[in-house]
């Protein structure tokens, strides 16, 4: 558990290059202190899933650091990295992603399976996760009897059911008509409010200019951050000033390909 306005995750530097010298991320630095709702946004191509995927510790920065709850991510071992995962780390992705075969609840239950949670345990707390995305009367029912609006619920009462320190949501209205577009992102801000930090990744504009803090990423770059100061850029204490981050040069740097999960 970590004290409110803690750092929960911290990216410095950040450099990833793929193959033939495309630099997806370009000397990205940002900070998510605990309790924030933020959206990154940004068109495509702009390294949004690139991002995700190294503050989600799916890969790794061909150079700079990753910081989760106070640990550098970076050097760690695969098999830890997924041991942590599995307990500070919730994912929410834009096809829901459910077992078809699974219930509700058995779909809720798999988001325990990593946390160390004893079995008997992971059904009431299942359930009580659908209670709180409101879908307690669906428990029983399978994903396929259930509309997209009631799966991603599902997928984030998933995604919330170990209480991670932060939840990854990678476009999580992408698939859903405006209506129900709409009540999952007001279920998001509802569940920030009762302490949830979430990140939500967006090529959507008006769904960024709904959350308290837009971090604006362009070719690899951070534009804009209504959650720093210039001084965020350096490392320093952060305001929300809703200034301009410093886009200081990256210093060239002797980077490595990315490491697939
Ligand atoms: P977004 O999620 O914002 O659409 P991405 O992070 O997927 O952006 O991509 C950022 C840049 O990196 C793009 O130019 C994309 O073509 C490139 N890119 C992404 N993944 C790879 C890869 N595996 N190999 C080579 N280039 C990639």
């Amino acid at each position: 558990m970590t004290a409110a306005g803690t750092s929960v995750l911290s990216v410095r530097d950040a450099v990833v290059e793929y193959p033939g010298g495309i630099r997806a991320l370009d000397g990205v630095s940002l900070d998510i202190r605990d309790g924030e709702l933020l959206a990154i946004v940004g068109p495509s191509g702009s390294g949004k899933s690139t991002l995700l995927n190294i503050m989600g510790t799916l890969d790794r920065p061909s150079s700079g650091t990753v910081m989760i709850a106070g640990e550098d991510v970076t050097t760690l071992p695969d098999r830890q990295l997924s041991a942590l995962r599995g307990r500070w780390l919730g994912f929410v992705f834009q096809q829901f992603h459910l077992s078809e075969g699974l219930t509700a609840t058995e779909n809720v239950a798999t988001g325990l399976l990593y946390a160390g949670v004893p079995r008997k345990q992971r059904r009431p707390l299942a359930l009580a996760a659908l209670e709180r995305v409101g879908l307690a009367h669906r428990a029983g029912h399978r994903s396929h009897q259930l509309s997209g609006g009631e799966r991603q619920r599902v997928a984030i009462a998933r995604a919330l059911v170990h209480e991670p320190t932060l939840v990854l949501a990678d476009e999580p209205t992408g698939a859903l008509d405006t209506a129900n577009g709409r009540a999952v992102l007001e279920l998001l801000t509802q569940l920030n409010e009762e302490g949830t930090t979430i990140a939500l990744i967006t090529h959507d504009r008006d769904i960024a200019a709904r959350l308290p803090r837009r971090v604006e990423i362009q070719d690899g770059r951070i534009l804009t951050d209504t959650g720093v100061d210039r001084d965020a850029a350096t490392g320093r204490d952060a305001v929300d000033s809703g200034s301009t981050t410093d886009r200081d040069s990256t210093t060239d740097r002797h980077a490595t390909a990315g490491i697939a999960p």
